[in-house]
């Protein structure tokens, strides 16, 4: 998966692709079979939500330059996979979903697997995580129509934001927001297709 799929096309994060290759993707998956959790795509995980193709859970962690000393909001758990894979290249993770249902199995998976730098809730993740905020990362796992105002407030200066844009059932862009004392420096990244940022 990392040589083919990840390395291959150009991420070269050694702690990114060390930590692909650590964390055990079919275990978040575990309906999918252990061959197909390692394929070049996303796949479902219930509700209508899917978990992100690898590459792109890696690509997005390399533009958001994870240290081990960051602390990251992650907004979209989904089955926790991401979270795991932030876990392993920053200090502590706030990871934020608006299905209780996922956000307990994903705290429950986590769990199992050992990791202790990982907070879990649910709640509506266009509001951040104001008790823990400001966050030198956030990284949003499914596209906005816009990016969420209370999101760029609460990065630190010369934090990142990764966050896909545009509607359901169009190319969205990949956004790299970078807060820089009063500038908002934005980049378009590449097009994307992530499933949409449910609002209230
Ligand atoms: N990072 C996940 C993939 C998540 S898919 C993984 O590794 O598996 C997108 C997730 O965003 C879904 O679980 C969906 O429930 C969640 N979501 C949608 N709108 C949201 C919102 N406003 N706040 C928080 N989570 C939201």
């Amino acid at each position: 998966m990392v040589a083919e799929q990840i390395e291959a096309r150009g991420v070269r994060d050694k702690h990114v692709l060390d930590a692909m290759r650590s964390v055990p993707r079919h275990v978040f998956v575990p309906e999918a079979g252990p061959q197909a959790a390692y394929a070049d795509h996303p796949l479902p995980i219930g509700y209508g939500q899917t978990i992100s193709q690898p590459y792109m859970v890696a690509y997005m962690c390399e533009i958001a330059q994870l240290e081990k000393k960051s602390r990251v909001l992650e907004v979209g758990t989904g089955s926790g996979y991401g979270a795991a894979i932030i876990a392993q290249l920053a200090q502590h993770v706030y990871t934020i979903d608006i299905a209780p249902a996922l956000a307990n199995l994903a705290e429950q998976t986590l769990q199992s697997l050992g990791y202790n730098n990982i907070s879990v809730k649910s709640g509506d993740g266009c509001e951040g995580w104001r008790d823990e905020a400001p966050f030198d990362a956030i990284i949003v796992t499914a596209a906005a129509p816009k990016i969420p105002s209370a999101l760029v407030e609460q990065l630190k200066d010369g934090g990142r934001l990764v966050i896909p844009v545009g509607h359901q059932f169009f190319t969205q862009r990949l956004v790299l927001v970078e807060k820089d004392g009063e500038r908002i420096k934005q980049r378009d990244m590449m097009l994307v297709r992530f499933v949409p940022l449910r609002s209230g």
